[in-house]
């Protein structure tokens, strides 16, 4: 559970809008209802935008009720549907979004999804003056100022569960296997992943690695009679796939592991417990910041606690690895 900040409600909205934007996240459907129960719980009308900020310049939007999020906490993806918008980057397409969402008088938009909505949603209220507020909706958790994101525990748990069963083909067939979790820039889901699957060896963006190191350590484990088969969990790095070309180079040096991709299947499914939680909580928390005359922030957890973390920050800096928890994660796998 989270402590959440109290906050004097000092202002009001007649109507504000609500979208999913970027990649889809699990739990991106309840923290939709958050926003919208929490809204209507103030007498402020909500609209769903549907396909992110495609559908916010094509006016694409229909008001919602209490119904129109019944039944949907439970169900992976996005109702409001999810798109990327290149022409949002341009400021005259971010006026244009402005003067459609004043013409059906909203004046807040919470926008869900990673840096790259976010960075939109600050753009939009530097240019426009339109009050926003960001949620943290993402599978990577690489998200300045926040130490969880929507979707990152289902993205973890779906690994884990595809892991699980491949380490009895692993065990059975006296194997390695190679298995490749999302994470582009940073290493958060291969981190947990590989620590919760008890991974032989974990491969990060965060740490280089040597092929020959690789091989070694797999040698070594043979050896010692601890590792005839194993899981080594690499995260994807600059694009999907590369772990094909790691697994050719591992036969180069007398190792022949299997590659297992996991790709989509870690963005989908019911969210978890905890996502749903994480997202009921900041999706209500964004309508009480923005009562409370709060915008151009997005809603986080720090320490078990949700606060407001400034748009700007969220977008200027960079979320490193913890580099203890990486050393940790990669030690007792040795
Ligand atoms: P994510 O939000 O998951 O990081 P993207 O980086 O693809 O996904 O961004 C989603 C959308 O956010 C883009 O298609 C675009 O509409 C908007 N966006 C991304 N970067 C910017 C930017 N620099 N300026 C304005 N809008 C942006």
């Amino acid at each position: 559970m989270y402590t959440l900040p109290s906050l004097e409600i000092t202002r009001t909205y007649k109507a504000i809008a609500v979208l999913t934007s970027g990649g889809d996240a699990p739990g991106m459907n309840p923290a939709i209802r958050g926003v919208v129960r929490a809204a209507l719980g103030q007498g402020i009308r909500v609209f769903g935008i549907n396909r992110g900020y495609s559908g916010l310049i094509a006016g694409d939007m229909e008001e919602m009720n209490s119904a129109s999020v019944s039944n949907i906490v439970q169900r992976g993806g996005t109702i409001l549907k999810s798109d990327r918008c290149e022409g949002f980057k341009r400021p005259e397409v971010r006026a244009q979004a402005a003067e459609i969402l004043r013409n059906h008088s909203i004046d807040a938009l919470v926008v869900i999804g990673g840096d790259g909505s976010l960075t939109g949603a600050h753009l939009l209220f530097e240019e426009t003056g339109i009050d926003v507020i960001g949620l943290p909706g993402t599978i990577d958790n690489d998200i300045f100022g926040t130490d969880d994101t929507i979707g990152f525990d289902t993205a973890v748990n779906t690994a884990l569960d595809a892991i699980d069963k491949i380490r009895d083909t692993a065990t059975s067939h006296e194997r390695h296997f190679l298995v490749e979790v999302m994470g582009r820039n940073s290493g958060f889901i291969a981190i947990n992943v590989g620590m919760a699957a008890g991974a032989e060896l974990i491969v990060v963006p965060e740490r280089a690695v040597e092929v020959s190191q690789i091989s070694q350590e797999l040698a070594e484990s043979r050896q010692a009679g601890t590792g005839s088969s194993g899981i080594i969990v690499v995260a994807e790095g600059p694009e999907p796939g590369l772990t094909y070309r790691l697994a050719e180079r591992l036969r180069e040096h007398n190792q022949d592991p299997r590659v297992c991709i996991l790709g989509h299947i870690q963005r989908g499914g019911s969210p978890t417990g905890h996502d749903r939680v994480l997202a009921t909580c900041m999706g209500a928390m964004a309508v009480r910041y923005l009562c409370a005359g709060y915008s151009d922030i997005m809603v986080g957890v720090r320490d078990g606690r949700i606060l407001d973390v400034p748009l700007h920050d969220v977008i200027s800096f960079r979320k490193g690895l913890d580099p203890t928890l990486l050393d940790l994660a990669l030690q007792v796998h040795r």
